[in-house]
């Protein structure tokens, strides 16, 4: 293994934070909630009146609660935007629940089902056998699974804070991950070793669609012998049977969306006035010392702007010497790290352009949302919100009128 790499972390004033702003709502009744926030610092957020509260928009996912204070999509658009570039924002799913970006976890749970995505935005927080409060998605396996990534992400990397400012600064600090993580493979002079990089920011519209997309590859490497560059998930299990079809399925389509994210970004396809306006940022503004003094130690100097840092990235990401070859998801045991099961496979453009076609209604409020079909009607049992689901009431319904008529 090479020598350790750096990665950072923004460290975000306290107003900035998007802790602050998740509530939790049980049948429509904000609760109090409570938020320890990666720096240890524990919010606690009473409301002041219990009031009714239809929908939730700022919800966390996993990515967010790995490091909350690098992502700022849930932060009221009242504290993002600034009062002259107020505009009107789409009533959908899409801007509605994610403010016009969407995680990749965010199309993989999609896949899983789509009325279950849209009741975890909707009821994010269910009363557990307990009595307590919980986030729905914070089951101990996923806990496990986020310690085990950590752990993963520290093999290779040493973790450095930056102090910001703003949240261009903490955009400051996501480029300068994908700079030197680019860089990396640039300048690796080691002609019988692999470069690998994890923990990679990656963001874009896949084939310039409407839904933009941001996430985190877990592992990047480059094999210099055959000129190869592999994208790799981790992925825990809690046994060692394989996964599901079903599981492998959308586990591949997280890949293969990282993959084309990473390709377009490496061919140049990407649109930079897009991604400051999708992220609502301000590419002009002054990076704070902190921020700016990283570049210039890592030997990025005339980075004084978001922007300079963005065409800086383009500009690296140009040069690579190849685009992604290979695509591989890595199962590890969640008692056990050293259980490793590895699967390969290769990227179907085609099905990922068909998928997102089918998708990107949903998010643009021009369909309903769908539930599973009856062949994946095990996933119900598994479902927090089997008991008011109405998609499985119908199909119910539908299943017994059509028993009758048979009858
Ligand atoms: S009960 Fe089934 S159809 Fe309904 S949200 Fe859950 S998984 Fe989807």
């Amino acid at each position: 293994m090479h020598e350790r790499q750096l990665i950072f972390e923004s460290v975000l004033p306290s107003e900035l934070d998007p802790a602050r702003f998740s509530k939790p709502v049980i049948d429509g009744i904000e609760q109090p909630l409570t938020v320890t926030c990666t720096n240890g610092e524990t919010i606690v957020h009473n409301p002041k009146e219990l009031k009714i509260a239809p929908s939730i928009k700022d919800d966390f996912d996993d990515d967010e609660l790995l490091a909350c204070a690098e992502n700022l999509e849930n932060v009221p658009p009242e504290i993002l935007e600034k009062p002259k570039k107020t505009k009107e924002r789409p009533n959908n799913p899409l801007f509605k629940y994610r403010r016009g970006v969407l995680s990749v976890s965010d199309l993989s749970a999609q896949i899983w089902c789509e009325q279950q995505l849209l009741y975890k935005f909707l009821y994010p927080f269910v009363l557990n056998d307990d009595g307590e409060i919980k986030r729905v998605d914070d089951k101990p396996h996923m806990l496990r699974g986020t310690s085990l990534h950590l752990e993963r992400e520290l093999e290779i990397q040493i973790k450095i804070s930056i102090e910001c400012k703003t949240r261009e600064d903490s955009y400051g600090v996501r480029l300068l991950n994908m700079i030197q993580g680019i860089n990396g493979i640039l300048t690796w002079d080691k002609p019988n070793e692999r470069y690998i990089t994890r923990e990679m920011p990656i963001f874009g519209n896949m084939y310039g669609g409407k839904l933009y997309f941001r996430g985190i590859i877990d592992e990047i490497n480059y094999d210099p012998r055959t000129n190869q560059l592999e994208v790799v998930e981790f992925k825990t299990r809690a046994s060692k049977t394989p996964p599901k079809p079903q599981q492998t399925y959308t586990h591949e389509v997280q890949v293969n969306i990282y993959r084309t994210l990473l390709d377009e970004l490496i061919q140049g396809r990407v649109d930079k006035s897009l991604y400051f306006e999708r992220y609502n940022l301000e590419p002009t503004t002054p990076l704070c010392d902190s921020v700016r003094n990283e570049y210039n130690e890592r030997g990025f100097s005339n980075v004084d702007t978001l922007e300079n840092a963005f065409d800086l990235l383009t500009k690296l990401a140009f040069q690579m010497p190849t685009i992604t070859t290979n695509g591989a998801i890595e199962y590890i045991l969640q008692t056990d790290a050293t259980w490793k099961h590895r699967k390969e496979f290769h990227r179907d453009e085609h099905h990922l352009e068909q998928l997102l076609l089918k998708s990107e209604p949903f998010w643009l409020g021009t369909r309903e949302p769908e539930g599973v079909d009856i062949e994946d009607a095990y996933k119900c049992n598994w479902c927090d919100y089997s008991d008011i689901c109405q998609w499985r009431e119908e199909k119910a319904n539908e299943f017994a009128r059509k028993k009758q008529r048979l009858n």
